[in-house]
């Protein structure tokens, strides 16, 4: 039976998002959360962007010494050759790309101006994933910009040439929101029937249905008699008005009415590190968790009122779908309200020391020049965030001080 697969684009479309980005590093915490929470796929950013090299390539690596695995890293470009020439020059060792281009007619009269035909769109992207496969990928997905507002036969006939052309995927983009769960199931039944490949939901929250419409696309899709792919972020942050929310995906996969029974979510999803991914990115973006946000708001498990109050401590299932316990949610947090000590950018070692022998499990170092070492990295990757490391980021770097290094090093205009 097909299944629903996850590919978080936090690390793509959750940066780009206007007023919110990510230091290097807070994208290498997403990677290794996401990797950690069982999520298929993180698209993890922009080959052909140069500030992004050094940290596409750092996050190789820590694949490759198995840090983030099995989690697939893929990178996203634009459906051109150009493209994929710069990226393989950049990221030799990237393994899974999607290539992006707009295929509504609204796009290709309003953004190309008359430039391009629709057969030069199919022409751009074949040839955009001919160049690809001359560099053996492991998976190549090809994304339809716009496709909700796309003819579905053009889709098909495009997806088709992406198929034919060594593509394994098709995202289909519903860039502005503009599906409702009906319209969306539809389409991606259809495509998953005529195209005959799996196929990816992208979904925007324009009109507050991103994570309806994913979980109906999916649907669509398995009916179709195809995996489905969706695309998230964590607290749903994207362009606009964002993205699916990654927990209410998966809180959606496995707790609403009967899906779970047909559509059933593919791999070993640990909802227990939901937390804490959550909290990160709020932290990490500097957005706060709205106070009703399924699973994670304030009030998320929250009772007041006479009958809601008496029905949960009755039973917590007369008024709650699940468990707090589930989602990695209960303890207690600590928050200093005396003295504290931090360290940062301008930070000394012994305020650094301090700090780091505080941490839950105390990191002691060989020597004074060791700890000046990691003091020095974390001073910078504090000029690049402006934001207090949280724990796993002191960890991380003590414990990769080369990769954290490379993360940290960015050469504008050699
Ligand atoms: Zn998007």
């Amino acid at each position: 039976m097909p299944k629903i697969y996850l590919i978080d684009v936090t690390n793509r479309d959750g940066v780009q998002t206007a007023r919110l980005g990510l230091s290097k590093i807070e994208k290498t915490m997403i990677n290794i959360y996401l990797n950690e929470m069982g999520v298929f796929q993180s698209e993890f950013g922009f080959p052909t962007t140069r500030h992004e090299i050094n940290y596409l390539n750092a996050n190789l690596e820590l694949a490759e010494i198995g840090v983030i695995k099995p989690l697939r890293l893929g990178g996203w470009i634009r459906a051109i050759r150009g493209d994929v020439e710069l990226t393989y020059r950049n990221i030799p060792k990237i393994k899974h790309l999607n290539l992006s281009i707009s295929t509504s007619d609204q796009m290709i009269n309003g953004k190309f101006q008359g430039r391009k035909t629709r057969d030069d769109i199919i022409k751009d992207m074949t040839d955009a994933v001919d160049a690809t496969r001359a560099r053996d990928p492991e998976s190549i997905g090809v994304n339809a910009e716009d496709a909700s507002r796309t003819d579905i036969n053009y889709l098909v006939e495009f997806g088709l040439a992406a198929k034919e052309h060594g593509a394994q995927r098709l995202r289909y983009c519903d860039t502005l929101g503009y599906d409702n769960p009906f319209s969306i199931y539809n389409s991606g039944r259809i495509l998953a029937e005529k195209v005959g490949i799996p196929i990816e939901l992208h979904c925007h929250n324009d009109l507050g249905m991103a994570v309806a419409n994913s979980m109906a696309g999916a649907m669509g899709v398995i009916d179709g008699g195809q995996d489905a792919y969706i695309n998230t972020t964590v607290n749903g942050i994207g362009e606009r008005a964002g993205n699916a929310d990654l927990l209410a995906i998966i809180l959606a996969s496995l707790k609403s009415k009967d899906i779970a029974k047909k559509y059933t979510l593919g791999g070993q999803i640990k909802l227990s590190m939901a937390w804490k991914i959550g909290k990160f990115a709020s932290y990490a973006f500097g957005v706060p968790i709205p106070i009703n946000q399924p699973g994670l708001g304030a009030n998320a498990f929250a009772h007041e009122s006479g009958i809601h109050a008496d029905g949960v401590l009755k039973d917590p299932e007369n008024y709650e779908l699940y468990n707090f316990e589930e989602l990695g949610r209960g303890d207690p947090e600590f928050v200093e309200t005396g003295r504290e000590i931090s360290t940062g950018e301008y930070g000394g070692i012994s305020g650094f020391s301090h700090v780091m022998s505080r941490l839950p499990v105390p990191i002691k170092f060989p020597d004074r020049e060791r700890a000046n070492e990691i003091l020095e990295l974390v001073r910078y990757a504090n000029v690049e965030s402006q934001n207090p490391l949280v724990e796993d980021e002191l960890i991380f770097i003590a414990k990769y001080p080369g990769i954290a290094k490379k993360l940290l090093t960015l050469t504008p205009l050699e």
